[in-house]
């Protein structure tokens, strides 16, 4: 089933319902953990999971974590969910997503999440693979493409359906030089064939809810599912807003700088996400994503709280 239809279907019926994302394993690895993560969660009727892409080091050249198409085709064959892939326009030709978009459109995936992707670790900005997009707008405009059958070097008939999903960013995405421009960019991926966004996390219900706001201002009306991440370590004070360019709200962080260890933090962040869980809900939106980032007892604690 395609995303857009589940989350229509979430807005028919007014039934909010929840998504998370899983991590490929590292190489070596196997599937037992993120099978069991699964195991966790899915009792409580997640809409859908995704999986997240993960790019090369600039310094060895090598992937940690490949197998997104593999595990995503697993897990839906295994557990039923619909499964939604990330695909990322970083270190890869368009050749290679080609090739990626064809297995999976083999493997009767109907979903993915398109994204630039970030600058791979050891480089000083985002630079695209010389055969590559720039941006996420060029990879959408080619699965879109695709759907229609144009591929990159001939027309077919054996076309594939895909839903495809991008990224919104309620703080502003780091490199942008302003939210205007930010938003004007994020309606271009609409625009150019992406069906619903999913936003960055963030702590801050007005800041979600104002940003919904200012894309239905810009003239974007499709679906906006929201992002949050339970904060699980009293290193996330740091790490999160670094990398992902995101504020923690002062009663949080004063929360958290007031716990002796870790399993206390756990307890502040799902109690904070439960809050803006239930706050999402009220407002009326179809579907919360949790950055569970692999981990999923807090997320089931969260949604068993509600
Ligand atoms: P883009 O939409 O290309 O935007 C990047 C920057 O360029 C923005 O500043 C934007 O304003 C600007 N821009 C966009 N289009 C244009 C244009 N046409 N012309 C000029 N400027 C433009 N990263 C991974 O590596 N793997 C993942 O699995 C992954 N999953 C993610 C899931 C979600 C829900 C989110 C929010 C992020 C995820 N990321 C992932 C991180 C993401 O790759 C980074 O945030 C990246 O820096 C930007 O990706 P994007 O798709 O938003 O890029």
């Amino acid at each position: 089933m395609k995303v857009i239809d589940i989350i229509r279907e979430a807005e028919r019926t007014g039934k909010t319902r929840f998504t998370f994302e899983l991590l490929p394993p590292l190489k070596g690895d196997g599937t037992g953990a993120i099978f069991e993560a699964i195991e966790t969660l899915a009792p409580l009727d997640p809409a859908y999971i995704n999986v997240t892409f993960h790019r090369e080091d600039a310094t060895h050249r090598r992937r940690q974590r490949p197998g997104t198409v593999g595990i995503s085709a697993a897990i839906e064959r295994r557990f039923g969910i619909e499964t939604v892939p990330h695909l990322i326009c970083g270190g890869l030709s368009k050749y290679d997503i080609e090739d990626a978009l064809i297995d999976l459109h083999f493997l009767g995936m109907h979903n993915v999440l398109a994204l630039r992707g970030d600058r791979a670790r050891g480089e000083a900005r985002f630079s695209p693979h010389p055969e590559g997009h720039a941006h996420a707008e060029g990879l959408v405009r080619q699965i879109a493409d695709m759907n229609r059958g144009q591929l990159l070097d001939r027309v077919t008939d054996c076309q594939s359906t895909f839903c495809i999903g991008v990224a919104g960013y309620p703080e502003g995405h780091a490199e942008s030089p302003s939210p205007d421009e930010d938003m004007a960019n994020l309606k271009r991926k609409v625009e150019a064939g992406a069906e619903y966004i999913v936003t960055q996390m963030s702590f801050d219900n007005g800041a979600i809810l104002d940003f919904i706001a200012r894309a239905r201002n810009a003239g974007i009306e499709v679906p906006i599912v929201v992002g949050i991440k339970p904060l699980a370590t009293a290193a996330h004070l740091e790490i999160l807003p670094s990398t992902f360019a995101v504020s923690l709200p002062d009663e949080l962080v004063s929360e958290v700088r007031k716990c002796r260890d870790n399993a206390s933090v756990r307890q502040v962040g799902v109690e904070w996400a439960t809050m803006q869980a239930r706050g999402l809900r009220k407002a009326g939106l179809p579907i919360v994503h949790f950055y569970s980032m692999g981990r999923t007892d807090n997320i089931r604690q969260i949604w068993e709280g509600l």
